[in-house]
């Protein structure tokens, strides 16, 4: 099911075309000073994902070429969350399907996606408790949910963006979803687009 998408390397290229995208946007605004963006990447051994490509040994990151400055700017990322080691999309399904009605037993997901208890566990507390405080979530939860509605994440986000076709297919709700989700860990005002 979902493990053949994660170890799908067409799947991981996609991602990585719009990681490209990103970047491309933050460079051409340029460093706050105005000196010039150049490229730093950070390297990255990302978990979860099979049949990664080689783009995914590093994230795409910049730093201001003038003296003085020499700020770090990193574009968001569909690809990575913060400095999480798995992949978003991991971090995003894998508990997600420890919520709903039917949850899976967290000794099946950590067979099924080679994650340890102690991670997903911690995944929990990042979705339940941690994300519900960040700048970002506030912002965005008045564009999805109705002011009384209690949400479960990231469950609720899951069933709001791949709601359809075959997950393992539909690339373009995934699209939506981690770009949706990219601005999460970047630091200042978030901004957020829900696209379609
Ligand atoms: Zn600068």
């Amino acid at each position: 099911m979902y493990q053949d998408l994660f170890r799908n390397a067409s799947f991981w290229l996609f991602l990585f075309s719009i990681d490209e995208d990103l970047a491309r946007r933050t460079r051409e605004k340029a460093c706050a000073c105005g000196g010039r963006l150049h490229c730093a990447n950070y390297p990255r051994k990302p978990r979860g994902g099979g049949n990664l490509p080689e783009q995914y040994d590093y994230r795409l990151s910049f730093c201001c070429d003038r003296d003085g400055c020499r700020k770090r700017v990193t574009p968001p990322s569909v690809r990575f969350l913060g400095r999480k080691v798995y992949l978003g999309a991991v971090v995003v399904l894998v508990a997600a399907m420890r919520q709903g009605p039917s949850p899976r037993r967290v000794a099946e997901l950590s067979r099924l996606f080679g994650v340890d208890r102690r991670t997903i566990e911690r995944w929990r507390v990042f979705w339940e408790e941690h994300v519900p405080q960040t700048p970002f979530w506030k912002v965005a939860r008045g564009r999805l949910v109705p002011a009384v509605e209690t949400v479960v994440l990231p469950l609720f986000l899951l069933n709001r963006f791949l709601s359809g076709g075959d997950p393992r297919q539909d690339f373009p709700s995934w699209k939506r979803l981690l770009c949706f989700l990219s601005p999460i860990t970047i630091t200042g005002t978030p901004s957020i687009e829900v696209l379609g």
